[in-house]
């Protein structure tokens, strides 16, 4: 999506663009995510800007290629305890909480919002301003609307696998593709090509997730979903509330073991996506393991007050973070005329729009 997103806004401001990917189609993180287009946990300043212009974006691509699935759905954070209360309380208290559209509901005013929550909470964090997409077919949803502006040559399954000149790459087919820029958005593929332009020492390190996808749900599931585990991953929560619930109350083993928080959307046909959980040690598992499931069925269930659908699919993604986690991405000259962006960390599908604007204003499209 952020290779995608730069070659939208290039076309859009009239240039032409060959976007080469290795997999026939694209087969990475931008496919594998939520489609979380989300505001609410992002911390203030260059973050939170970055994702709300970013929402904007969405949002007008949205009106352009329907294809994306964006809706303005908003999410819940719903919360249980007094010290999540807190922590929620604490968020709408923040200077910028109109911005993201935070409220504070008891848990009768979010069933009203969301009348399939009819399970176990007391109160919910509402933010309006999040949102989703359908990653599974966004991308050729976008790739079908460059093609028609006759300006976008998709090229998939080559790799790219040399710089040979200022803003010229050569792919594994042996042909040589020159133009004013290259953008490489290898995702977190970090080996190989990248490795040898940005030097070993690339700020920028791997997170491994794991996630489901249900049977359709029989109902509407109006809105996003998190639990108050969110709470512990996004930095918006840090402060006082936060460390009193971090050292008061602890994660269910499970949780704590994987590094969970429950993630929630539904999907156009009415499937739940569910996740998540965080690795960070290498070597990665190249298996997914059942526990951290088998706790989220019972965080779900518990919140919807019935039986989980099917699963349906079981996956397992990657995707790339600065490891200063503070940087909205790792924008970074590697040769004449060839930038590396990467290092969107777990907010890339929401921020990728802006990302790319930014590289596009910066480099003067
Ligand atoms: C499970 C999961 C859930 C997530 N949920 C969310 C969410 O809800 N909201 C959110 O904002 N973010 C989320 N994220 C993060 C987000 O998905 C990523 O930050 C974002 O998709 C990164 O986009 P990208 O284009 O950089 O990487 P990718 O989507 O991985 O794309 C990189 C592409 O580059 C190609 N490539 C690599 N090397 C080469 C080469 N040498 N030549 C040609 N092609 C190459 C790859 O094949 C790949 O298609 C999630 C991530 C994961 C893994």
């Amino acid at each position: 999506m952020v290779g995608t997103m730069h070659a939208w806004h290039a076309v859009n401001r009239g240039h032409e663009v060959v976007q080469i990917e290795r997999e026939s189609e694209a087969r990475g993180a931008s496919l594998r995510n939520f489609g979380q287009i989300w505001v609410s946990g992002r911390a203030g300043g260059e973050e939170l800007e970055t994702a709300l212009r970013a929402r904007e974006l969405w949002e007008s691509i949205g009106e352009r290629v329907p294809g994306l699935g964006f809706r303005a759905c908003g999410s819940l954070t719903l919360v249980r305890t007094a010290r999540e209360t807190a922590v929620a309380e604490a968020a709408v208290a923040r200077p910028d909480a109109a911005a993201r559209g935070y409220k504070l509901l008891t848990a009768e005013e979010a069933r009203a919002v969301n009348p399939a929550l009819r399970g176990d909470f007391t109160a919910a964090l509402w933010c309006e301003r999040d949102a989703a997409v359908e990653p599974r077919t966004a991308q050729l949803a976008l790739k079908e609307e460059l093609l028609a502006s006759g300006r976008y040559t998709y090229l998939g399954g080559r790799e790219v696998r040399e710089v040979t000149g200022t803003a010229s790459v050569r792919d594994d087919h042996g042909d040589v593709h020159t133009g004013d820029t290259v953008v490489l958005a290898t995702g977190a593929w970090l080996g190989g090509l990248v490795r040898e332009l940005a030097g070993p020492d690339l700020p920028v390190r791997r997170v491994r997730l794991q996630m489901m996808q249900t049977d359709p749900l029989g109902e509407t599931l109006t809105t996003s979903v998190a639990d108050a585990d969110s709470f512990r991953y996004y930095p918006a929560y840090a402060g006082e509330a936060l460390d009193a619930l971090n050292a008061g109350q602890a994660q269910a083993p499970t949780a704590a073991e994987h590094r969970m928080q429950l993630l929630m959307v539904q999907r156009r046909d009415g499937g739940l996506t569910i996740g998540d959980t965080h690795e960070y040690e290498h070597p990665f598992a190249f298996d997914t393991v059942e526990e951290p499931y088998e706790h989220l069925t019972r965080v779900v269930e518990s919140f919807l007050g019935r039986p989980l659908p099917r699963v349906r699919r079981r996956w397992a993604g990657v995707y790339a973070q600065c490891t200063d986690t503070s940087r909205v991405v790792h924008r970074q000259q590697v040769r004449d005329g060839v930038w590396l962006v990467t290092g969107p960390g777990g907010r890339g599908m929401t921020c990728s729009p802006a990302i790319a604007e930014t590289t596009a204003d910066e480099l003067n499209w």
